[in-house]
């Protein structure tokens, strides 16, 4: 494509500092250790916590932020929302903008749920007709008919967040600004927000995504950024950029972790644990995966492989896991898998990502992207449809000696 997108959100270095006032202290004890502060004269501290960020947002991107908690997400969604204002630099939004980041923002507790629906439209400025229209639709995607007429101080924050979003997504905004909605619905509800983010996807609106779950980064991020200590520490292709979250938080535990890493384009790889090969078989049909992996050093008995598929978007259109449904494990070693999927993935150029964990997932052995890449052409027999699930058959056996 020739044209140029559109810029939603431009950021250029920008900072943000909070005040954090000193207490007052009134004990003899306090006094000492209070005069032997520095900065006791000022009277604050200042809490320097965005420290000149520089990205862009193209319209109709789908842009995930992540980070440890603490490392300035949510400051920044804030100054995007204009709920605070930058100290240094500039921010700069087109189009019209919806946050859905503090839960509470626009509820009243002492009002029934139907009472909020209809406050919180009004302060989306919807009228209370439009709001009436909407009503039904916002009550049954956020599943909580039986409750409308119960107070909302009654509700847990699971149902609120549910009630906030479903209103949230009415205000059809160009850009939406989400923190972390997914952590706290349970699965039904989640799988109604990935539904409704490929649905946005479609429609070319601009949504930004703070969450810690990686596979959704993956799944519905074109591109993110990772915050760390106020600074951006990895930005681009969001699987690249989950991947680094994944080795930030791999770097931070003391627990096994393969460190030496090879890797070929052709589908050999091989970390101080393990040495694999996978190959693909592939018709318009069926995607054939044939993986021998080999254990250098012995793995926990219940040990895992994992493989997803990325298409060039950043999507993660797959992702399949050995102890999911069959329960099955690296038992044998050397270990032959095979996975066979129908072949229902939209066209495009795919990578595949490719993990061997302990089941608990707490030592990871291996975690690959860019070892494989093949393409998918353009049909039309297949609808695509992130939800349809491909038929799949998997087997786990020892490998023939010498099967490599
Ligand atoms: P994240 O969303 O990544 O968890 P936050 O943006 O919430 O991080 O917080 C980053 C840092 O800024 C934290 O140290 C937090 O204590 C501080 N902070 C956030 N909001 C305020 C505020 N209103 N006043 C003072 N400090 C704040």
């Amino acid at each position: 494509m020739t044209t140029k997108k559109e810029i939603a959100i431009s950021i250029e270095n920008l900072h943000k500092t909070f005040r954090l006032p000193h207490e007052q202290h009134s004990g003899l004890k306090q006094m000492v250790i209070g005069a032997l502060r520095r900065n006791r004269k000022k009277g604050y501290e200042l809490h320097h916590v965005l420290k000149g960020l520089d990205f862009e947002i193209e319209a109709g991107d789908f842009f995930g932020i992540v980070g440890r908690n603490g490392s300035g997400k949510s400051t920044l969604l804030k100054t995007l929302a204009g709920i605070y204002s930058p100290d240094k630099g500039a921010v700069q939004v087109n189009g019209t903008l919806v946050p859905f980041i503090e839960l509470g923002v626009g509820f009243n507790p002492e009002l029934t749920g139907r009472e909020n629906v209809f406050l919180n439209g009004a302060l989306l400025g919807f009228s209370r007709d439009e709001m009436s229209a909407m009503y039904e639709d916002i009550v049954k995607f956020a599943e909580l008919a039986k409750f409308m007429d119960q107070k909302l101080k009654n509700y847990s924050s699971g149902m609120q967040v549910r009630l906030a979003f479903s209103i949230a997504i009415r205000a059809n905004a160009d850009i939406l600004l989400l923190d972390e909605v997914l952590a706290v619905g349970d699965e039904s509800f989640q799988r109604k927000c990935f539904q409704y983010f490929a649905e946005l996807k479609k429609n070319n609106k601009t949504v930004i995504l703070v969450t810690h779950d990686m596979d959704a980064v993956q799944r519905f991020c074109d591109k993110a950024i990772m915050i760390e200590k106020g600074k951006i520490v990895a930005s681009g292709r969001s699987s690249e950029v989950a991947q680094k979250y994944r080795e930030l938080f791999a770097a931070d535990s003391n627990i096994p972790q393969s460190t030496t890493k090879k890797q070929n384009r052709d589908g050999t790889i091989e970390t101080d644990f393990i040495q694999a090969k996978i190959n693909l078989r592939k018709t318009s049909e069926k995607l054939t995966f044939d993986i021998t992996v080999r254990q250098k050093k012995p793995l926990k008995e219940d040990s895992i492989v994992a493989l997803g598929l990325i298409r060039d978007t950043g999507e993660q259109v797959f992702r399949w896991a050995s102890d999911e449904k069959t329960k099955d494990v690296l038992s044998f070693d050397p270990a032959h898998i095979t996975l066979e999927l129908q072949n229902i993935f939209p066209e495009g150029t795919y990578d595949i990502l490719f993990v061997v964990k302990s089941r608990d997932r707490s030592e990871d052995y291996g975690t690959f992207t860019d070892i494989l890449q093949f393409e998918i052409e353009s049909r039309t027999d297949h609808p695509w449809d992130t939800y349809w699930k491909p038929q799949e058959r998997f087997t786990i056996e020892p490998s023939k000696v010498g099967g490599r």
